[in-house]
């Protein structure tokens, strides 16, 4: 099936293929790790792990590579006023973020490019860029790209710069809208700070040329796709074209995918509103990441999502649906032969999903078709016209749905544990839901042996004793369904 995506340098849904005929070869702007992830970086990686999961679902190779920004004007300035080194500040939130993204169930790309790790490739890069006029020293030392150099500035988010002013300049690695201006690729070493000594000088680099010479490293000259962001549309991805096809006349990437940023509460998220969250604030408040994952990743990337906690709770609803339907499948016993109406409606389902995927991924409608099938089929279950091979054919489109939506099997135990554990150790235990370290006080082995336990006693028609540990087991979050296949319990 041909796989359309929105391209953001041409405007159009262009067909997404593997140019050299093999892998696809995709570069997304990976986290800058001053701080914990909120939920609008989530949202794009989540987002991009969507796309990779259906390329991979659809049989394509993929060699996705993200880059770790762990250097920039954020992370020196922070580091410093901590009295730590780059490295030392920047490592705890390396390895958050890949908790983080395991707590998502975001897969991660072939291969994690760290900056500081590629510094002698950037170098190159500037001088490459010096030595055909499109890069230039200032008298601090620092090198900036000259934007009149590239003329196609530009043209990735249409912006019309005919008012640009030639030779001004800015040396942020972020700045406003409309202020194009000649801009670092190289900044030369402040006292204190962290800088190389190479052969450009001593300095560090600007976080634009970081992606230009990890992307191309790896993935070549010219790439399939380039991911991230809309924020980084301009300048950063911008500035990236410059940098890269100045010197190699090629188009850095053929396909870009920009992913929108969500509002919270209709609102832009920010600290100073009250409406900022991590990952790590939702699972303290006691949210499931599978409903974090599905609540993000249920509206189309180019759409703006509207993050509420009524739509967390809605995905949770929804992930309790999957999870029940799928017990019912896995764990039922089911006559010989076929309903054609499930066969029928199973085909149906799974066409509808991969088509909606294929169109632009298109989440919302590839949603709705498999909640029409659980429907369809429990119907079908509790008038005994569902047999053997509909269990099969309507499992298999559960696993292909799951091969990208990633949350039927339960893991939301391990993310929250996780964050418990964090919290206690960086002082936010108040920020503990308190059913969650209810939850957490009983472990799967110590619920077995209640649950045997009130088994025991019911046999021995001991009800008091059965239902004292049934509302025990309410109270911790342990939900017990007795049915004739015998007693099974999950957690809330
Ligand atoms: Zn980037």
């Amino acid at each position: 099936m041909p796989i359309r995506l929105f391209n953001t340098l041409t405007g159009e849904v262009d067909l997404l293929v593997p140019s050299d005929g093999a892998s696809l070869r995709m570069y997304a702007c990976g986290p800058t790790v001053y701080d914990y992830g909120h939920i609008g970086n989530f949202r794009t990686f989540l987002q991009i792990d969507v796309l990779r999961r259906f390329l991979k679902l659809s049989g394509m190779q993929v060699r996705h590579v993200m880059n770790i920004t762990d250097v920039d004007d954020k992370i020196i300035r922070n580091s410093s006023a901590a009295g730590l080194s780059i490295g030392e500040y920047s490592a705890r939130y390396v390895e958050a973020f890949f908790e983080d993204i395991e707590s998502l169930r975001i897969q991660k790309p072939e291969q994690i490019a760290r900056a500081t790790e590629h510094i002698p490739r950037m170098v190159d890069l500037v001088q490459k860029l010096s030595d055909i006029g499109a890069a230039y020293k200032t008298d601090d030392g620092s090198w900036y790209f000259r934007l009149a150099a590239f003329p196609e500035y530009g043209k990735l988010s249409k912006k019309d710069l005919s008012g640009m002013e030639d030779g001004a300049r800015v040396d942020v690695d972020e700045y406003e809208k409309d202020s194009a201006r000649d801009f670092a690729l190289w900044k030369a070493a402040k006292p204190g700070e962290t800088s190389w000594d190479t052969a450009i000088g001593c300095g560090r680099p600007g976080w634009h040329i970081e992606c230009s010479a990890m992307s191309m490293e790896y993935l070549g000259d010219t790439f399939d796709l380039h991911a991230g962001g809309e924020d980084l549309m301009f300048p950063h991805h911008e500035n990236e074209i410059a940098q890269s096809e100045s010197v190699t006349h090629k188009p850095l990437a053929l396909h870009w995918m920009h992913v929108r940023f969500l509002l919270v509460d209709g609102r832009k998220m920010s600290k100073s509103e009250g409406n900022f969250y991590t990952l790590r604030d939702l699972l303290l408040k006691g949210y499931k990441a599978s409903a974090i994952r599905l609540a993000l990743i249920s509206v189309p990337y180019r759409h703006q999502l509207n993050f509420t906690f009524e739509g967390l709770t809605e995905a949770t609803n929804a992930i309790e649906r999957l999870r029940n339907f799928n017990d019912r499948l896995a764990k039922g016993a089911f006559p010989a032969g076929e309903n054609p109406e499930i066969q029928t409606a199973a085909t149906e389902a799974q066409a509808k999903y991969l088509a909606a995927l294929a169109n632009d991924l298109n989440t919302a409608e590839a949603r709705a078709p498999i909640f029409d099938l659980i429907r369809t089929s429990n119907t079908a279950i509790d008038q005994g016209r569902f047999f053997e091979n509909d269990r099969v054919a309507v499992l298999a489109v559960l696993a292909s749905f799951d091969a990208v939506f990633d949350v039927i099997e339960d893991r939301d135990a391990e993310p929250t544990k996780r964050a418990i554990a964090w919290a206690e150790q960086s002082g936010r235990q108040a920020d503990v839901a308190p059913e969650l370290f209810a939850r957490q006080s009983l472990s799967d082995e110590a619920i077995d042996t209640l649950v045997a336990e009130r088994t025991t006693a019911k046999k021995h028609r001991n009800f008091a004793r059965a239902d004292q540990i049934r509302n025990e087991l309410i109270e911790k979050g342990v939900i017990i369904e007795d049915s004739k296949d015998g007693v099974r319990w999950k957690r809330k």
